[in-house]
């Protein structure tokens, strides 16, 4: 039977119930210290990890990018965090850009400043983290 985590919302104490499957949601579940039934399931540490995985699936959907090329300072933000999140060293270019974009400048005016960088800042600004970096 698996151990569910449950915390009282009238004494605050938490506590372990195990609760077979078929019993789940059909069963009351009663503090053991007060025996109130004002008692909130606690949510599982599995849940969260879960999130956090699909949250990084997220930045490398090019589709969360949408919008940002108009709003320079939220995107220098997010490829700073995004390259944090990588753990991967970013080259000089990079850092450049992000803080240009940081500091207000649209993609446009950094990429006639800095020739070098193509296009890759042009329509899409993901495509520089896989290949031509
Ligand atoms: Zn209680």
């Amino acid at each position: 039977m698996p151990l569910y985590e449950y915390r009282c919302l009238d004494c605050k104490r938490k506590f372990d119930i195990f609760i077979a499957y078929s019993d789940y949601g059909q069963k009351t579940v009663i503090c053991k210290h007060c025996q109130s039934a004002n008692v909130t399931r606690r949510i599982n540490r599995i849940r969260i990890a879960k999130s956090e995985e699909s949250r990084l699936e997220n930045f490398s959907d090019p589709s969360s990018l949408e919008g940002l090329e108009d709003d320079p300072v939220a995107l220098g933000k997010m490829m700073r965090k995004m390259s944090g999140e990588l753990g991967e060293e970013m080259p000089a270019e990079f850092d450049e850009v992000v803080n240009r974009l940081e500091s207000g400048q649209s993609p446009d005016d950094i990429e006639r400043d800095m020739p070098e960088l193509g296009d890759d800042l042009g329509g899409s600004a993901t495509d520089g983290f896989d290949d031509d970096f």
